[in-house]
């Protein structure tokens, strides 16, 4: 596979490519750009200057409707869904190509739509969806079907086909990436997809369907409707012929697709939702690694990450020294223009973001001492790298999730009283563990209800590792040969001999 195009390294550099951007408006159906029916529009608004990038077509029911018929009929048509293995997986390769000789571009479409550091989304975020393409298209011939044990005279096959059409929504915080951990597995398993991305992150949802059909995707099979979740969002969970509705998102927006699939088709349902991850850190820990990885767990992607590890659990002994020298660190990590390698955060991803985080910030104020951070920078969609202390079980900070650079902070004594506080949670996501003694790591790594658990790191997580949540984190799995299995329906051809 060819490699991704070489970092470019200064801020000029990153600043000529952008000039050179012209995002995709329209709504990708049937392997073109068309307008919406209605002809109504949304703005793309870059965060971190507030120009606005696109005047981006918002899908309504009609749209979603004519990107679900041409689903169907790409499905029925075969021509992706009973393709031979070969030629999926070429196509799936040369997809996984053509994002990493795009990846200039679809770093910068992301990083201006919604805030992130260009750098991260060029090292991190277009490699790892690169990877996924070509993760799940070297996966399709190695997977076997069963023959399941029967009484002589019978032979019972056990395989997995395609369930049709898959309906993905996806939020705003990786977009492409995101995008992609739907996308890969429910293309390699030969459905048809009808893809709706944020509306706060459209743009490189819509150069990927692009680059798809340039890979050799027939038309109709990755359909892309950008809208408002109110209208393209709900029409897509309403719709009576897509067979499965694959999101991520909140939580209050994945119990919504639940009631979706109650009141249509009672579709499959698959929810990668909220999260309040605990960080949990042992006084025999390296301590100054821990610091380290806690700020990364709290504040990469400016914390807006489902699995930001937002509760920091310091064993009291240590806790002073440990908190001080976080927020020594936090205090550097100024945020700044996302185009800008040299900066540690970028913008959150709207005006309206901003006011939330802040608000969150400011009712902290009467339960806990800001030790760090709080305040906006230069009265944009920037806000400084947040350390709260002094939180009691039930302050808001601890148990709801702010999806932005704020980290709330508690102690506690025993590791009794580290598992029960870690677990206090309507969320299941992931959670850190911090310690040297193995016997400890493994105990309470199988104490904690998450997920994942990373030990000795934050936020663990590869290709080939399921993820997802407990409780009302969702549940099915991204990521991984498992994911396959929502995209995937089990068929038994019984033969009598
Ligand atoms: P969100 O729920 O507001 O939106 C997610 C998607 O749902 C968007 O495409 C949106 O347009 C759509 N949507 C919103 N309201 C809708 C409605 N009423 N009907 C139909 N569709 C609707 O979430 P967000 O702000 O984009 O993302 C942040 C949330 O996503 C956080 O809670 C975060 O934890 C979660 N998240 C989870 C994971 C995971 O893997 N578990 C990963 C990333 C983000």
């Amino acid at each position: 596979m060819s490699t991704a195009t070489t970092h470019p390294a200064t801020l000029d550099d990153w600043k000529r490519h952008a000039a050179e951007i012209a995002p995709r408006e329209g709504i990708y159906i049937d392997g073109a750009f068309r307008n919406a029916e209605s002809g109504e529009t949304f703005d793309s608004v870059n965060p971190a200057t507030g120009e606005v990038l696109a005047a981006v077509a918002s899908a309504q029911s009609a749209d979603v409707d004519a990107a679900v018929v041409s689903a169907r009929g790409a499905f029925d048509a075969g021509d992706w869904s009973r393709s031979s293995i070969g030629d999926r997986k070429r196509v799936l390769l040369r997809l996984a190509e053509l994002i990493n000789e795009n990846s200039i571009e679809l770093a910068l479409l992301d990083s201006m739509d919604m805030g992130k550091l260009v750098s991260e989304a060029f090292t991190v975020d277009v490699p790892s969806a690169a990877g996924l393409f070509a993760y799940y298209g070297e996966a399709l011939d190695k997977v076997n079907g069963e023959i399941a044990p029967t009484d002589p005279g019978n032979l019972a096959l056990v395989t997995r086909e395609p369930l049709g059409v898959v309906g993905a929504v996806t939020p705003w915080n990786f977009p492409l990436d995101l995008a992609v951990w739907k996308v890969a597995p429910a293309l390699a398993a030969g459905n048809s997809v009808v893809l709706k991305p944020s509306e706060r992150a459209p743009l490189s949802s819509l150069r990927l369907a692009e680059l798809a059909t340039e890979a050799g995707l027939p038309a109709g099979v990755l359909n892309v409707v950008p809208g408002l979740g109110a209208s393209a969002g709900s029409a897509l969970g309403l719709h009576p012929d897509v067979d499965v509705l694959a999101f991520t998102g909140s939580t209050a927006t994945g119990k919504q697709f639940l009631r979706y699939a109650a009141d249509s088709n009672m579709k499959q349902v698959w929810l990668e939702c909220g999260g309040k991850s605990p960080n949990v850190v042992f006084d025999d820990a390296d301590l100054n690694e821990a610091v380290e990885k806690a700020l990364f767990g709290a504040f990469y992607n400016q914390g807006a990450v489902c699995s930001s590890n937002s509760r920091l659990l310091v064993q009291k002994s240590i806790a002073d020294r440990f908190v001080s020298d976080l927020v020594e660190r936090a205090a550097a990590m100024r945020p700044g223009n996302p185009l800008d390698p040299s900066v540690a955060q970028g913008a959150l991803v709207d005006a309206a973001h901003t006011e939330s985080v802040l608000g969150f910030v400011e009712r902290a104020r009467a339960h806990g001492d800001i030790r760090v951070g709080g305040q906006r920078i230069d009265g944009g969609c920037f806000v400084a790298p947040t350390v709260v202390t002094g939180l009691g079980p039930s302050a808001e900070l601890v148990t709801d999730e702010v999806f932005g650079p704020v980290l709330a902070v508690q102690t506690f004594d025993e590791e009794d009283d580290a598992v029960r506080m870690a677990n206090d949670s309507v969320y299941g996501l992931a959670a850190s563990v911090w310690t040297n003694d193995l016997r400890r790591a493994h105990g309470v790594a199988a104490r904690l209800r998450a997920g994942t658990v990373s030990v000795n790191t934050v936020d663990a997580l590869s290709a080939q590792t399921p993820f997802g949540g407990f409780k009302q984190s969702g549940f099915g799995r991204d990521l991984s040969l498992h994911a396959l299995d929502k995209y995937t329906g089990l068929k038994t051809t019984w033969i009598a001999l």
